[in-house]
Protein backbone atom coordinates (compact mmCIF):
# COMPACT_ATOMS: atom_id res chain seq x y z
CA UNK A 1 0.00 0.00 0.00
CA UNK A 2 1.19 3.44 -0.90
CA UNK A 3 1.02 6.18 1.69
CA UNK A 4 -1.55 9.18 1.19
CA UNK A 5 0.19 12.66 2.51
CA UNK A 6 -1.35 14.53 5.45
CA UNK A 7 -3.25 17.32 4.77
CA UNK A 8 -1.52 20.47 5.64
CA UNK A 9 -4.85 21.45 6.55
CA UNK A 10 -8.18 21.25 8.16
CA UNK A 11 -11.43 22.06 7.26
CA UNK A 12 -13.28 24.68 8.32
CA UNK A 13 -16.42 25.35 5.45
CA UNK A 14 -17.70 21.95 4.05
CA UNK A 15 -19.71 21.47 0.77
CA UNK A 16 -22.15 18.80 0.94
CA UNK A 17 -21.89 15.98 -2.03
CA UNK A 18 -23.93 13.12 -2.25
CA UNK A 19 -23.85 9.64 -4.39
CA UNK A 20 -27.41 9.01 -6.18
CA UNK A 21 -28.79 5.40 -6.86
CA UNK A 22 -28.10 4.19 -9.76
CA UNK A 23 -31.10 4.17 -12.07
CA UNK A 24 -31.11 7.82 -11.76
CA UNK A 25 -27.24 7.57 -12.84
CA UNK A 26 -28.48 5.96 -15.78
CA UNK A 27 -31.55 8.24 -16.14
CA UNK A 28 -28.59 10.97 -16.66
CA UNK A 29 -25.82 9.19 -18.68
CA UNK A 30 -29.01 8.65 -21.37
CA UNK A 31 -30.57 12.34 -20.82
CA UNK A 32 -26.77 13.47 -21.84
CA UNK A 33 -26.17 11.37 -24.82
CA UNK A 34 -23.73 9.26 -21.95
CA UNK A 35 -21.89 12.51 -22.29
CA UNK A 36 -20.48 13.41 -19.06
CA UNK A 37 -20.41 17.02 -20.03
CA UNK A 38 -23.83 17.17 -20.10
CA UNK A 39 -24.05 16.13 -16.24
CA UNK A 40 -25.37 17.77 -13.71
CA UNK A 41 -22.89 18.47 -10.74
CA UNK A 42 -25.24 17.56 -8.41
CA UNK A 43 -25.55 14.12 -9.74
CA UNK A 44 -21.54 13.82 -9.64
CA UNK A 45 -20.26 12.18 -6.47
CA UNK A 46 -16.46 12.59 -6.88
CA UNK A 47 -15.95 15.57 -9.63
CA UNK A 48 -12.48 14.42 -11.52
CA UNK A 49 -13.34 16.01 -14.58
CA UNK A 50 -10.46 19.40 -14.01
CA UNK A 51 -8.44 20.37 -11.52
CA UNK A 52 -8.94 24.20 -13.64
CA UNK A 53 -11.18 26.56 -10.93
CA UNK A 54 -12.18 23.91 -8.79
CA UNK A 55 -9.88 24.04 -5.52
CA UNK A 56 -10.38 24.99 -2.34
CA UNK A 57 -9.61 28.93 -1.26
CA UNK A 58 -7.83 29.28 1.97
CA UNK A 59 -9.12 31.16 5.28
CA UNK A 60 -6.43 33.61 4.10
CA UNK A 61 -7.77 34.26 0.62
CA UNK A 62 -11.38 34.71 1.65
CA UNK A 63 -10.16 37.36 3.93
CA UNK A 64 -8.41 38.93 1.25
CA UNK A 65 -12.06 38.75 -0.73
CA UNK A 66 -13.14 41.09 1.83
CA UNK A 67 -10.41 43.78 1.23
CA UNK A 68 -10.88 43.89 -2.43
CA UNK A 69 -10.31 47.34 -3.79
CA UNK A 70 -13.17 47.46 -6.40
CA UNK A 71 -11.63 50.90 -7.66
CA UNK A 72 -11.69 51.25 -11.69
CA UNK A 73 -7.91 52.09 -11.65
CA UNK A 74 -5.72 52.26 -9.08
CA UNK A 75 -6.91 49.65 -7.00
CA UNK A 76 -4.82 48.89 -3.69
CA UNK A 77 -5.76 45.43 -4.48
CA UNK A 78 -3.73 45.38 -8.03
CA UNK A 79 -1.02 47.21 -5.95
CA UNK A 80 -1.03 43.66 -3.39
CA UNK A 81 -1.28 41.54 -7.04
CA UNK A 82 1.59 43.79 -8.30
CA UNK A 83 3.94 43.10 -5.48
CA UNK A 84 3.10 39.90 -5.63
CA UNK A 85 4.04 39.12 -8.98
CA UNK A 86 7.81 41.52 -8.81
CA UNK A 87 8.62 39.13 -6.20
CA UNK A 88 7.90 35.60 -7.84
CA UNK A 89 7.70 36.34 -11.24
CA UNK A 90 9.85 38.98 -11.78
CA UNK A 91 8.62 40.68 -14.87
CA UNK A 92 8.48 44.38 -15.21
CA UNK A 93 5.32 44.52 -16.70
CA UNK A 94 2.30 43.02 -16.36
CA UNK A 95 -1.86 42.70 -16.79
CA UNK A 96 -4.54 40.87 -15.21
CA UNK A 97 -7.39 38.67 -17.63
CA UNK A 98 -9.76 36.78 -16.32
CA UNK A 99 -8.29 33.56 -17.50
CA UNK A 100 -5.49 31.81 -19.20
CA UNK A 101 -7.08 31.71 -22.68
CA UNK A 102 -7.81 35.78 -22.46
CA UNK A 103 -3.68 36.32 -21.98
CA UNK A 104 -3.03 33.74 -24.74
CA UNK A 105 -5.52 35.45 -27.02
CA UNK A 106 -4.07 38.92 -26.50
CA UNK A 107 -0.60 37.45 -26.86
CA UNK A 108 -1.13 36.11 -30.03
CA UNK A 109 -3.43 39.39 -31.22
CA UNK A 110 -0.31 41.76 -30.82
CA UNK A 111 2.64 39.12 -31.80
CA UNK A 112 1.74 36.71 -34.18
CA UNK A 113 0.90 37.23 -37.71
CA UNK A 114 -0.59 34.52 -40.25
CA UNK A 115 2.17 31.53 -41.48
CA UNK A 116 3.87 32.10 -38.76
CA UNK A 117 5.64 28.98 -36.05
CA UNK A 118 5.29 29.08 -32.54
CA UNK A 119 7.19 26.25 -31.50
CA UNK A 120 6.90 24.23 -27.25
CA UNK A 121 7.06 21.16 -25.61
CA UNK A 122 3.35 21.04 -26.25
CA UNK A 123 0.57 23.49 -26.66
CA UNK A 124 -2.23 22.92 -24.67
CA UNK A 125 -5.32 23.19 -26.48
CA UNK A 126 -6.33 26.58 -25.63
CA UNK A 127 -3.17 27.84 -26.55
CA UNK A 128 -2.89 25.77 -30.34
CA UNK A 129 -6.33 27.35 -30.58
CA UNK A 130 -5.50 30.91 -30.42
CA UNK A 131 -2.49 30.43 -32.52
CA UNK A 132 -4.44 28.91 -35.17
CA UNK A 133 -7.58 31.57 -34.83
CA UNK A 134 -4.74 33.99 -35.58
CA UNK A 135 -3.33 32.01 -39.09
CA UNK A 136 -0.48 30.59 -36.97
CA UNK A 137 1.37 27.40 -36.61
CA UNK A 138 1.53 25.87 -33.08
CA UNK A 139 4.21 23.06 -33.30
CA UNK A 140 5.42 20.68 -30.86
CA UNK A 141 8.75 19.55 -30.10
CA UNK A 142 8.34 16.99 -26.95
CA UNK A 143 11.38 14.67 -26.00
CA UNK A 144 11.11 11.42 -27.26
CA UNK A 145 10.38 9.74 -23.76
CA UNK A 146 7.92 12.12 -23.30
CA UNK A 147 6.40 8.63 -25.34
CA UNK A 148 8.11 6.12 -23.48
CA UNK A 149 6.49 3.42 -20.42
CA UNK A 150 9.45 3.84 -18.36
CA UNK A 151 8.46 4.89 -14.91
CA UNK A 152 12.04 6.08 -13.84
CA UNK A 153 12.51 9.40 -16.13
CA UNK A 154 12.33 12.30 -14.07
CA UNK A 155 11.36 15.03 -16.81
CA UNK A 156 8.79 13.82 -19.09
CA UNK A 157 8.01 17.40 -20.54
CA UNK A 158 11.33 18.51 -21.32
CA UNK A 159 11.94 20.15 -25.24
CA UNK A 160 13.94 18.22 -28.04
CA UNK A 161 16.99 20.80 -27.77
CA UNK A 162 18.30 19.08 -30.86
CA UNK A 163 14.47 19.49 -32.63
CA UNK A 164 14.22 22.80 -31.60
CA UNK A 165 17.09 24.25 -32.93
CA UNK A 166 16.29 22.27 -36.49
CA UNK A 167 13.38 23.77 -36.77
CA UNK A 168 14.40 26.83 -36.18
CA UNK A 169 17.14 26.56 -39.26
CA UNK A 170 13.96 25.00 -41.35
CA UNK A 171 11.75 27.52 -40.81
CA UNK A 172 14.00 30.63 -39.90
CA UNK A 173 13.85 32.82 -37.36
CA UNK A 174 12.35 35.51 -39.12
CA UNK A 175 8.90 33.41 -39.34
CA UNK A 176 8.75 32.67 -35.26
CA UNK A 177 7.41 35.68 -33.69
CA UNK A 178 7.24 33.89 -30.43
CA UNK A 179 8.43 30.59 -29.09
CA UNK A 180 7.20 29.22 -25.73
CA UNK A 181 7.17 26.11 -23.37
CA UNK A 182 4.53 24.59 -21.05
CA UNK A 183 5.30 23.96 -16.89
CA UNK A 184 4.35 21.34 -16.55
CA UNK A 185 2.94 20.25 -19.75
CA UNK A 186 -0.59 19.50 -19.45
CA UNK A 187 -1.40 17.97 -22.28
CA UNK A 188 1.49 15.27 -21.60
CA UNK A 189 0.53 14.40 -18.86
CA UNK A 190 1.42 17.15 -16.10
CA UNK A 191 5.26 16.30 -16.70
CA UNK A 192 7.57 18.84 -15.37
CA UNK A 193 10.38 20.60 -17.43
CA UNK A 194 14.29 20.79 -15.52
CA UNK A 195 15.78 23.32 -15.34
CA UNK A 196 18.65 22.34 -17.60
CA UNK A 197 16.56 22.40 -20.44
CA UNK A 198 14.75 25.51 -19.48
CA UNK A 199 17.92 27.29 -19.49
CA UNK A 200 19.00 25.12 -22.65
CA UNK A 201 15.38 26.56 -24.59
CA UNK A 202 16.07 30.00 -23.36
CA UNK A 203 19.63 29.94 -24.86
CA UNK A 204 18.60 28.93 -28.04
CA UNK A 205 15.62 31.13 -28.54
CA UNK A 206 17.92 34.44 -27.44
CA UNK A 207 20.43 33.34 -29.83
CA UNK A 208 17.85 33.20 -32.84
CA UNK A 209 16.37 36.78 -31.19
CA UNK A 210 13.18 35.22 -30.36
CA UNK A 211 10.76 36.16 -27.18
CA UNK A 212 10.47 33.36 -24.65
CA UNK A 213 7.12 32.97 -23.25
CA UNK A 214 6.22 30.28 -20.39
CA UNK A 215 3.08 28.60 -19.96
CA UNK A 216 3.27 28.89 -16.13
CA UNK A 217 -0.34 27.24 -15.50
CA UNK A 218 1.72 24.80 -13.19
CA UNK A 219 4.64 26.78 -12.75
CA UNK A 220 5.18 25.55 -9.00
CA UNK A 221 4.19 22.05 -9.63
CA UNK A 222 7.23 22.16 -11.83
CA UNK A 223 9.08 24.30 -9.32
CA UNK A 224 8.42 21.65 -6.83
CA UNK A 225 9.44 18.41 -9.40
CA UNK A 226 12.62 19.99 -9.63
CA UNK A 227 13.46 20.73 -6.11
CA UNK A 228 13.08 16.86 -5.47
CA UNK A 229 14.44 15.37 -8.47
CA UNK A 230 17.03 17.94 -10.01
CA UNK A 231 20.51 17.48 -8.87
CA UNK A 232 21.53 20.79 -7.09
CA UNK A 233 18.44 21.90 -6.14
CA UNK A 234 17.87 19.85 -2.92
CA UNK A 235 18.19 23.05 -0.47
CA UNK A 236 16.92 25.51 -2.89
CA UNK A 237 13.51 27.06 -2.26
CA UNK A 238 10.58 26.77 -4.52
CA UNK A 239 10.28 30.33 -4.77
CA UNK A 240 13.70 30.88 -5.55
CA UNK A 241 13.60 28.18 -7.71
CA UNK A 242 10.70 29.92 -9.51
CA UNK A 243 12.47 32.91 -9.72
CA UNK A 244 15.47 31.22 -11.55
CA UNK A 245 12.92 29.49 -14.14
CA UNK A 246 11.46 33.09 -15.25
CA UNK A 247 14.87 34.77 -15.33
CA UNK A 248 15.25 32.53 -18.42
CA UNK A 249 12.26 34.04 -19.73
CA UNK A 250 10.78 37.63 -21.70
CA UNK A 251 7.37 36.62 -20.80
CA UNK A 252 4.41 34.31 -19.28
CA UNK A 253 0.93 33.64 -20.08
CA UNK A 254 -1.06 31.90 -16.63
CA UNK A 255 -3.81 30.79 -16.05
CA UNK A 256 -4.91 31.62 -12.14
CA UNK A 257 -7.20 29.13 -11.79
CA UNK A 258 -4.27 26.32 -11.52
CA UNK A 259 -1.42 27.20 -8.90
CA UNK A 260 -3.09 30.63 -7.75
CA UNK A 261 -5.42 28.21 -6.38
CA UNK A 262 -8.18 30.38 -7.37
CA UNK A 263 -11.87 29.99 -9.14
CA UNK A 264 -11.18 32.46 -12.00
CA UNK A 265 -7.92 34.84 -13.49
CA UNK A 266 -4.73 34.98 -14.77
CA UNK A 267 -2.20 37.04 -16.05
CA UNK A 268 0.29 38.16 -19.04
CA UNK A 269 3.51 39.42 -18.13
CA UNK A 270 6.39 40.73 -20.10
CA UNK A 271 9.71 42.53 -20.40
CA UNK A 272 9.84 44.21 -23.48
CA UNK A 273 8.14 48.11 -22.98
CA UNK A 274 7.06 48.28 -26.59
CA UNK A 275 4.89 45.00 -26.36
CA UNK A 276 3.73 45.94 -23.03
CA UNK A 277 1.80 49.10 -24.96
CA UNK A 278 0.26 46.63 -27.32
CA UNK A 279 -1.03 44.40 -24.61
CA UNK A 280 -1.93 47.26 -22.99
CA UNK A 281 -4.53 48.52 -25.69
CA UNK A 282 -5.22 45.26 -26.41
CA UNK A 283 -6.43 44.27 -22.92
CA UNK A 284 -8.64 47.65 -22.72
CA UNK A 285 -9.99 46.87 -25.65
CA UNK A 286 -10.94 43.18 -24.67
CA UNK A 287 -10.96 42.78 -20.95
CA UNK A 288 -10.58 46.47 -19.42
CA UNK A 289 -8.91 48.55 -17.80
CA UNK A 290 -4.93 47.51 -16.58
CA UNK A 291 -5.21 47.46 -13.01
CA UNK A 292 -8.46 44.99 -13.56
CA UNK A 293 -8.16 43.55 -16.69
CA UNK A 294 -11.52 41.88 -16.50
CA UNK A 295 -11.88 40.89 -13.17
CA UNK A 296 -12.91 42.41 -9.89
CA UNK A 297 -10.57 43.75 -7.22
CA UNK A 298 -11.33 41.28 -4.83
CA UNK A 299 -10.75 38.48 -7.38
CA UNK A 300 -6.37 40.28 -7.58
CA UNK A 301 -6.09 39.72 -4.21
CA UNK A 302 -7.62 36.08 -4.36
CA UNK A 303 -4.85 35.69 -6.86
CA UNK A 304 -2.12 37.67 -4.97
CA UNK A 305 -2.61 35.30 -1.86
CA UNK A 306 -2.84 31.89 -3.34
CA UNK A 307 0.33 32.78 -5.51
CA UNK A 308 2.58 32.39 -2.84
CA UNK A 309 0.10 29.55 -1.01
CA UNK A 310 0.90 27.55 -4.36
CA UNK A 311 4.75 27.82 -3.73
CA UNK A 312 4.45 26.43 0.19
CA UNK A 313 6.50 23.64 -0.06
CA UNK A 314 4.52 21.48 2.97
CA UNK A 315 1.23 21.70 0.29
CA UNK A 316 3.38 20.71 -3.11
CA UNK A 317 4.64 17.83 -1.20
CA UNK A 318 0.72 16.89 -0.05
CA UNK A 319 -0.64 17.99 -3.31
CA UNK A 320 2.51 15.90 -5.75
CA UNK A 321 2.04 12.91 -3.07
CA UNK A 322 -1.77 12.43 -3.27
CA UNK A 323 -1.50 12.68 -6.80
CA UNK A 324 1.32 10.14 -6.67
CA UNK A 325 -0.87 8.04 -4.06
CA UNK A 326 -3.88 7.43 -6.50
CA UNK A 327 -1.44 6.45 -9.69
CA UNK A 328 0.08 4.25 -7.41
CA UNK A 329 -3.05 2.46 -5.66
CA UNK A 330 -5.13 2.49 -9.12
CA UNK A 331 -1.95 0.44 -10.48
CA UNK A 332 -2.06 -2.03 -7.58
CA UNK A 333 -5.63 -2.83 -8.52
CA UNK A 334 -4.52 -3.72 -11.98
CA UNK A 335 -5.83 -0.11 -13.05
CA UNK A 336 -3.15 0.69 -16.13
CA UNK A 337 -1.95 3.84 -15.07
CA UNK A 338 0.97 6.64 -17.16
CA UNK A 339 4.06 6.51 -14.66
CA UNK A 340 6.04 8.32 -13.29
CA UNK A 341 3.01 10.04 -11.73
CA UNK A 342 2.48 14.13 -12.92
CA UNK A 343 1.53 16.93 -10.86
CA UNK A 344 -2.27 17.74 -11.51
CA UNK A 345 -3.67 14.31 -12.77
CA UNK A 346 -3.72 10.76 -12.90
CA UNK A 347 -4.15 9.31 -16.24
CA UNK A 348 -5.59 5.81 -17.13
CA UNK A 349 -4.41 4.15 -20.47
CA UNK A 350 -8.20 2.97 -21.39
CA UNK A 351 -6.53 1.22 -24.19
CA UNK A 352 -4.59 -1.24 -22.42
CA UNK A 353 -7.50 -1.75 -20.27
CA UNK A 354 -9.67 -2.50 -22.68
CA UNK A 355 -8.39 -3.93 -25.98
CA UNK A 356 -11.15 -5.56 -26.97
CA UNK A 357 -12.46 -2.46 -28.28
CA UNK A 358 -10.87 -0.71 -31.26
CA UNK A 359 -10.04 2.52 -31.08
CA UNK A 360 -13.01 3.44 -33.70
CA UNK A 361 -15.10 2.88 -30.82
CA UNK A 362 -13.81 4.64 -28.10
CA UNK A 363 -12.12 2.71 -25.25
CA UNK A 364 -11.91 6.01 -23.01
CA UNK A 365 -15.47 7.08 -23.85
CA UNK A 366 -16.39 3.09 -22.54
CA UNK A 367 -14.30 3.55 -19.23
CA UNK A 368 -15.29 6.93 -18.64
CA UNK A 369 -18.76 6.11 -19.10
CA UNK A 370 -18.36 2.96 -16.56
CA UNK A 371 -17.24 5.05 -13.98
CA UNK A 372 -19.82 7.22 -13.78
CA UNK A 373 -22.39 4.45 -13.82
CA UNK A 374 -20.62 2.42 -11.34
CA UNK A 375 -19.60 5.33 -8.73
CA UNK A 376 -20.84 8.42 -9.96
CA UNK A 377 -17.15 9.73 -10.83
CA UNK A 378 -16.52 12.17 -13.65
CA UNK A 379 -13.37 11.99 -15.35
CA UNK A 380 -12.95 13.00 -18.81
CA UNK A 381 -11.68 10.89 -21.85
CA UNK A 382 -8.46 12.38 -23.55
CA UNK A 383 -8.05 9.52 -26.90
CA UNK A 384 -9.90 9.19 -29.74
CA UNK A 385 -13.31 10.87 -29.20
CA UNK A 386 -10.67 14.41 -28.46
CA UNK A 387 -7.81 13.92 -30.40
CA UNK A 388 -8.78 11.95 -33.39
CA UNK A 389 -9.42 13.70 -37.35
CA UNK A 390 -9.97 12.92 -40.71
CA UNK A 391 -6.78 13.28 -42.77
CA UNK A 392 -7.78 16.03 -45.01
CA UNK A 393 -5.84 14.58 -48.22
CA UNK A 394 -7.66 10.73 -48.00
CA UNK A 395 -10.56 11.15 -45.28
CA UNK A 396 -9.75 8.50 -43.48
CA UNK A 397 -9.66 8.92 -39.56
CA UNK A 398 -6.21 9.22 -37.63
CA UNK A 399 -6.20 8.37 -34.20
CA UNK A 400 -4.01 9.55 -31.37
CA UNK A 401 -1.23 6.91 -30.10
CA UNK A 402 -3.18 6.38 -26.69
CA UNK A 403 -6.52 6.11 -25.44
CA UNK A 404 -6.43 7.74 -22.21
CA UNK A 405 -8.94 8.88 -19.33
CA UNK A 406 -7.48 11.57 -17.23
CA UNK A 407 -8.84 11.99 -13.16
CA UNK A 408 -7.75 15.83 -12.54
CA UNK A 409 -7.24 16.13 -8.60
CA UNK A 410 -8.94 19.61 -7.97
CA UNK A 411 -7.05 21.33 -5.13
CA UNK A 412 -7.23 20.86 -1.36
CA UNK A 413 -10.48 19.02 -2.14
CA UNK A 414 -10.83 15.46 -1.87
CA UNK A 415 -9.71 13.35 0.83
CA UNK A 416 -7.76 9.84 0.52
CA UNK A 417 -10.96 8.57 1.73
CA UNK A 418 -12.87 10.42 -1.51
CA UNK A 419 -9.61 8.70 -3.81
CA UNK A 420 -10.46 4.96 -1.70
CA UNK A 421 -13.22 4.94 -3.02
CA UNK A 422 -12.50 5.96 -6.56
CA UNK A 423 -9.81 3.54 -6.34
CA UNK A 424 -12.91 0.70 -4.96
CA UNK A 425 -14.67 1.97 -8.30
CA UNK A 426 -12.39 1.30 -10.49
CA UNK A 427 -11.29 -2.32 -9.12
CA UNK A 428 -14.73 -3.36 -9.52
CA UNK A 429 -14.39 -2.47 -13.46
CA UNK A 430 -11.21 -4.31 -14.03
CA UNK A 431 -12.95 -7.06 -12.88
CA UNK A 432 -15.48 -6.96 -15.56
CA UNK A 433 -13.45 -5.07 -17.79
CA UNK A 434 -14.29 -7.80 -20.52
CA UNK A 435 -17.98 -6.86 -20.65
CA UNK A 436 -17.70 -3.31 -21.61
CA UNK A 437 -18.84 -2.26 -24.89
CA UNK A 438 -17.91 0.76 -27.04
CA UNK A 439 -19.62 3.53 -28.66
CA UNK A 440 -21.02 5.42 -32.07
CA UNK A 441 -21.02 8.90 -32.40
CA UNK A 442 -24.58 10.06 -33.46
CA UNK A 443 -24.27 13.83 -33.45
CA UNK A 444 -20.99 16.12 -33.46
CA UNK A 445 -20.34 19.42 -33.79
CA UNK A 446 -17.22 20.48 -36.47
CA UNK A 447 -14.34 21.39 -33.84
CA UNK A 448 -13.40 20.13 -30.35
CA UNK A 449 -16.39 17.43 -30.55
CA UNK A 450 -15.91 15.89 -26.92
CA UNK A 451 -17.21 18.59 -25.10
CA UNK A 452 -20.90 18.40 -26.94
CA UNK A 453 -21.18 15.23 -29.08
CA UNK A 454 -24.08 12.64 -28.71
CA UNK A 455 -23.15 9.27 -28.50
CA UNK A 456 -24.88 5.69 -28.59
CA UNK A 457 -23.52 2.49 -26.97
CA UNK A 458 -22.87 -0.60 -29.09
C1 LIG B 1 -5.81 25.70 -18.25
C2 LIG B 1 -4.67 25.94 -19.12
C3 LIG B 1 -4.68 27.00 -20.04
C4 LIG B 1 -5.89 27.88 -20.29
O1 LIG B 1 -6.33 28.53 -19.15
P1 LIG B 1 -7.89 28.89 -18.93
O2 LIG B 1 -7.89 29.62 -17.63
O3 LIG B 1 -8.65 27.60 -18.89
O4 LIG B 1 -8.31 29.74 -20.06
C5 LIG B 1 -3.53 27.20 -20.81
N1 LIG B 1 -2.45 26.42 -20.67
C6 LIG B 1 -2.42 25.39 -19.81
C7 LIG B 1 -1.19 24.56 -19.67
C8 LIG B 1 -3.52 25.11 -19.01
O5 LIG B 1 -3.47 24.08 -18.17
Amino acid sequence: MSIHPSEPFRIKMVEPIQLIDPETREKALQRAGYNIFGLKSDEVYIDLLTDSGTGAMSQEQWSGIMLGDESYAGARSYQRLSDTMADIFGFKHFVPTHQGRAAENILCAVILKEGQYVPSNMHFDTTEGNIRARGGRPTNLICEEAFSDDPNIPFKGNMDLDKLENFIQEVGEENIPLGMITITNNAGGGQPVSLENLRGVSEIYKRHNIPFFIDACRYAENAYFIKTREPGYKDKSTLEIAREIFSLADGATMSAKKDAIVNIGGFLACNDPALFEKIKNELILREGFITYGGLAGRDLDAIAIGLREGLQEDYLAYRLGQTRYLTEELKRVGVPVIEPAGGHAVYINAGALLPHIPQSEFPGQSLTVEMYREGAIRGVELGSVAFAYPDPDTGEMVYPELDLVRLALPRRTYTQSHLDYVVKVLERIVKKADSLRGFRIIKEPPLMRHFSCIFEPL
